[in-house]
Order: structure tokens, then C-alpha cells, then sequence
């Protein structure tokens, strides 16, 4: 490389897992998917705010991760992004359900001590386990908090509280913005460097109708992208879970998800 040349700053890693989804598989299919419809001639790879994305030193693609028969998948996808981070990239993952954000944020804290935690989901994924599993894409949040991982986790878009997940939000203090009570112009403000989590179902089944768990009345993909637009603070990291494939026969979720990456993409570059 000349020294003219730009080293990628951003890195996209594709994980193709989703045995801790309870309900249905797909999400391990979304990596390609997402891929496609963000180099897809339909559209060009400039965000809203004018970055071009198409700039071979933007984008370092680390390929997919994929389960190997002898090892913990957590632990190589801790493992995975880690590396990416080490080596001075900010990633962004794609696909999978939503148990991959533990390893991923296990990574992030190794190298960020104050992380700040921005959740976009319409569940709070908080359970202590979920049909007995721990690793559950129900989860997540609750190992995350008990290890302490982040000093700050924020959730939006919520609308399925159980009473045993408001008390494990009570019990971690996390700031839950539910969906009823989200008010028009919301500007998020961290003082510490930003994760986001999006989880695709955050958003209205009318928007983005490809996941395995449908739950109406959610964000509409403008609030959300507004939100990650408005928000103040460095975001360093992020990933795009929980798009099913299999749930999406029109073809739009995938489209959903990388208008997101474009848009978390020309944050993290700001
Ligand atoms: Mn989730
Ligand atoms: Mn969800």
C-alpha cells in the first residue's frame, strides 16, 4: 500500500450463526444477503450525509465466521472482532441472532473500559434464561450487564416487558425508552464512546417484515435512522442482527438493513 493510500477504517464481519434463536432459524443466513442489497446497483453507497461509502479505504470485509465443529462460537466471535478492533478497525457485524452481542461486546470492552450500550429492539432480551438457556438471543443484555461490560446500556423501540424483565431492568439500571413512550425529536446524548445494537425487529413489521419475531408498532425505518443521526457521542461499533431471510419474500428487510449500515457507517466515520 503507497503512502497515499488510505488504510480501511470501518471493518464488516458477517456471522452466520443462529442456533440460540428460540423460535425459528434464518438469521444465520443474513450476511450474504445484507452484502447484496448494499452493493446493489439499485441504489448508490453515499449516506444521507454525504459520505461515500464506495471509497475502497472505508470498508476492510472480514468475510463471515461461521460455526467450527470443536469450538465455543462465542469465543471465536469474541475472538474474531477482537482482532479487528486490535488491529485498529471499528467493526460493524452483520446477521446472526441476537446472542452474538455478548461475545461482540466482551470484545469492545476489552479495549473500551466506559463503553456506552445503544439498544434498538422491540424486546429488552434481559431474560436470565430463556427455556433454560442462558445464551439464549433473549438473553444478551442480562449477561452483558451482570459481567458489567458497559457502563451505560439504553434501550428504544421496546414494547414486550414481562414482569421478569422490568425487574432485571430495575435490578441492571437500564434506561429503557419503550415504544409508548417515545416522544417525536428524542435526541440520545452519551459522554462515552457508542455500541449500537440494532436488532431489526426494533422496526414496524411493516417496515422490515423479514425476522423471526414479528411485533407491530414499532419504529418506522425514518425514527430510527433520525435517532442514529441526532444522536450526540462516538459511535465505535455496531451491529445489525436478527434479520430472517427466510421471513422476508419481497426482499426489503435486506435492503432495511444495509440503508442502517450506511447510515451507522457514516457516524462512525464522522
Ligand atoms: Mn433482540
Ligand atoms: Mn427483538
Amino acid at each position: 500500500m503507497s503512502p497515499t493510500e488510505q488504510r480501511p477504517k470501518l471493518a464488516i464481519i458477517g456471522i452466520r450463526y443462529d442456533e440460540n434463536s428460540s423460535f425459528t432459524k434464518g438469521a444465520a443466513d443474513a450476511p450474504p444477503q445484507i452484502r447484496a442489497a448494499l452493493r446493489s446497483d439499485a441504489w448508490n453507497l453515499t449516506s444521507e450525509n454525504g459520505t461515500d461509502l464506495s471509497d475502497d479505504s472505508i470498508f476492510f470485509d472480514a468475510g463471515d465466521i461461521e460455526p467450527v465443529p470443536g469450538s465455543e462460537m462465542n469465543v471465536l466471535i469474541e475472538n474474531s472482532v477482537y482482532t479487528l478492533i486490535a488491529d485498529g478497525l471499528a467493526p460493524i457485524s452483520l446477521g446472526g441472532d441476537h446472542s452474538v452481542t455478548h461475545p461482540i461486546v466482551r470484545a469492545f470492552a476489552r479495549k473500551y473500559k466506559d463503553l456506552s450500550l445503544l439498544h434498538f429492539d422491540a424486546h429488552p432480551d434481559l431474560y436470565d434464561h430463556y427455556q433454560g438457556n442462558r445464551n439464549s438471543h433473549a438473553s444478551p443484555f442480562a449477561r452483558i450487564m451482570e459481567q458489567k461490560l458497559v457502563k451505560r446500556l439504553v434501550q428504544v423501540g421496546i414494547r414486550t416487558f414481562t414482569a421478569h424483565q422490568r425487574e432485571q431492568a430495575q435490578k441492571f439500571g437500564v434506561e429503557a425508552i419503550e415504544m409508548h413512550n417515545l416522544t417525536p425529536n428524542l435526541q440520545l446524548e452519551f459522554d462515552s464512546p457508542v455500541y449500537i445494537s440494532f436488532d431489526i425487529d426494533a422496526l414496524d413489521p411493516a417496515f422490515a417484515p423479514g425476522v423471526s419475531h414479528r411485533e407491530p408498532g414499532g419504529l418506522s425505518t425514518r425514527q430510527a435512522i433520525d435517532l442514529i443521526q441526532r444522536l450526540k457521542g462516538k459511535v465505535v461499533g455496531a451491529d445489525i442482527v436478527e434479520f430472517n431471510p427466510r421471513m422476508d419474500p419481497l426482499h426489503i428487510t435486506g435492503t432495511v438493513c444495509a440503508k442502517l449500515l450506511k447510515e451507522i457507517a457514516a457516524r462512525m466515520l464522522e
